[in-house]
């Protein structure tokens, strides 16, 4: 459905107190295919570019190089449902303007999937009348799933969709996302840090790093068989994950992406380091489980 090759994705910000401009190097050399009907997760912490090469796939970030072959139009779900809904407009109003502006549908129509895809997030049509501020958390991040689902994408980006929501409702907002993908064959990327959501939705997982994808694979295979000492790093932070020989402690902070390391990105935090990881960059490896690293010099 979608194909990345070899994207780079850079901006400038401002130095602050010392003037003048840095370059930002978000995205570095991203090779990524996205499966119709699949949920693949990009994992990774704040900052290590998974918001920015989302954004460059559904075309809202001007790229500096590399390709995006794509047959679809995608939809976007935000993290923050308090800030993405128009709080001056009626449920109802949210809901029709995506339809108004790109259709020549008439009111009644209109009015009708409206009502459809209200129902189908679990929301009864009488809060088509009320104001944003009149739901809960949860019940708003629905509201900005049916109006992601409003233009019938095949599509949909969901950026940290859970992570500003009680913990208490996350689950049913989740659970609500694989019915979607389960019952209309949808297609989405997940972006979160939270690896038990992961675990859970995902069909395939991306590992990112400093704006590379540094181990994709089945999920199941990556919680397994995690190969990547950085993908060791973030699953020794479930605490469902208990084997001992798998706990690799993240120490230091990410380097900033205006100043990348050499070499392999992850050397400057990495426990298993060599002097090589310090000036060679390592290739991809695998085929189906594909990391990049020294530790593994051989196809999978
Ligand atoms: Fe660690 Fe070297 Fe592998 Fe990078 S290439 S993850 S520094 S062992």
């Amino acid at each position: 459905m979608i194909k990345v090759n070899d994207l780079y994705v850079e901006y400038q910000v401002n130095k602050g107190f010392l003037g003048g401009k840095q370059t930002i190097h978000a995205v570095n050399g991203v090779n990524l295919e996205i499966k119709k009907g699949e949920i693949l997760a990009l994992a990774g912490e704040s900052g290590c570019g998974k918001s920015t090469l989302a954004k460059a796939i559904l075309q809202l970030e001007p790229i500096k190089s590399g390709e995006i072959i794509s047959d679809t139009k995608g939809q976007m779900i935000f993290q923050n449902p308090y800030a993405s809904l128009n709080p001056k407009m009626k449920i109802g109003e949210i809901l029709r303007e995506p339809l108004e502006i790109n259709t020549d549908y008439s009111k009644q129509k209109i009015t009708e999937i409206v009502k459809e895809k209200i129902k189908l997030v679990g929301l009864d049509e009488n809060c088509l009348e009320l104001y944003p501020h009149e739901f809960s958390g949860g019940q708003r991040q629905r509201i900005a799933i049916a109006r992601a689902l409003m233009l019938n994408p095949e599509f949909i980006l969901a950026d940290e969709p859970v992570s500003a929501l009680d913990v208490s409702i996350q689950a049913q907002i989740i659970n609500l996302l694989k019915e979607l993908k389960e019952n209309f064959g949808l297609t989405f990327l997940l972006i979160t840090h939270d690896m038990s959501v992961i675990k859970y939705l995902a069909d395939r997982t991306a590992v990112m790093y400093l704006g590379e994808i540094v181990e994709i694979g089945k999920t199941a295979d990556i919680f397994a068989n995690p190969l990547h000492p950085y993908t060791k790093a973030l699953l020794g932070a479930v605490p469902q994950i208990n084997k001992k020989d798998k706990k690799i402690l993240l120490k230091g902070d990410l380097p900033s992406p205006a100043d990348l390391p050499k070499g392999c990105k992850f050397h400057t935090r990495c426990p298993k380091v060599m002097e090589k990881c310090k000036t060679c960059h390592p290739d991809e490896i695998g085929s189906s489980h594909v990391v990049k690293c020294f530790l593994y010099n051989s196809v999978l």
